[in-house]
């Protein structure tokens, strides 16, 4: 399988951050540690408490909190708007000083703006991928990825049958450790069932694949070596 950088561009790039659709309490939940209904969308449970200042109310526990709470935007002082604007343009190669002279924002600023859409975007994909799902069949490659000022190697795997992206590892090297990586990725996305992995490349990613998917079993139970998470061929 082939596929290009912007293929995985697209996919990486979270989806441009939208005042209108910023203060919608069904997909909305309680950030409240202490609050019975925390984490829980669709309850019911959360209004809007001001529009101007953007913040909800829980009629659970009777807190109020930020719309932002628990983005990449929460407690920024430029707008979300410019906030994921910088971002994007950063994702899709423009360079940083020429974003730090339109913008007029600090290059350390905009750093930081990268790092939170990054945490974010690790989240948001442990939380809806990286959930344990039949893949069937799983596609794995290394693309050589030219970037300003040096070239990396960046791992990605694919579920076939739905094209859901499972993720992606990045490495000055094309090796053993990027792989595995990438596997461990996998892994997390995978129910115990059989699956098929399609390797394209290394012939250490044979084994770089099949350690991640090794469950250790005690010996005081069960005679032998261990027993591997789902069958792979
Ligand atoms: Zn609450």
């Amino acid at each position: 399988m082939k596929m290009g950088v912007q293929a995985y561009s697209s996919w990486y790039v979270p989806q441009r951050y939208s005042e209108e659709t910023s203060m919608d309490p069904t997909t909305t939940c309680c950030p409240n540690i202490a609050c019975p209904a925390r984490g829980q969308t669709g309850q019911g449970n959360i209004g809007i408490h001001s529009c101007k200042d953007k913040r909800f109310l829980c009629t659970e526990c009777h807190k109020t909190f930020s719309a932002t709470k628990g983005t990449a935007f929460y407690r920024l002082r430029t707008s979300a708007e410019t906030v994921s604007l910088v971002v994007t343009l950063l994702a899709h190669g423009c360079p940083l000083q020429a974003l730090v002279v339109a913008f007029g924002s600090d290059e350390r600023t905009v750093a930081g703006w990268v790092a939170r859409a990054g945490d974010q975007g690790q989240a948001v994909q442990e939380h809806l991928v990286e959930q344990p799902r039949d893949l069937g069949q799983v596609q794995a490659e290394e693309i050589r990825v030219k970037k300003q000022g040096g070239l990396v190697w960046m791992a990605l795997a694919m579920m076939v049958r739905t094209r859901l992206w499972l993720g992606g590892e990045v490495s000055a090297q094309r090796d053993r450790p990027l792989i595995r990586r990438l596997i461990e990725r996998v892994r997390r996305c995978a129910a115990h069932r059989p699956l098929l992995v399609c390797p394209d490349g290394l012939v250490s990613s044979i084994r770089a694949m099949r350690e991640p998917f090794r469950d250790p079993v005690p010996r005081a139970r069960v005679d032998g070596p261990g027993c591997v998470h789902g069958a792979m061929s």
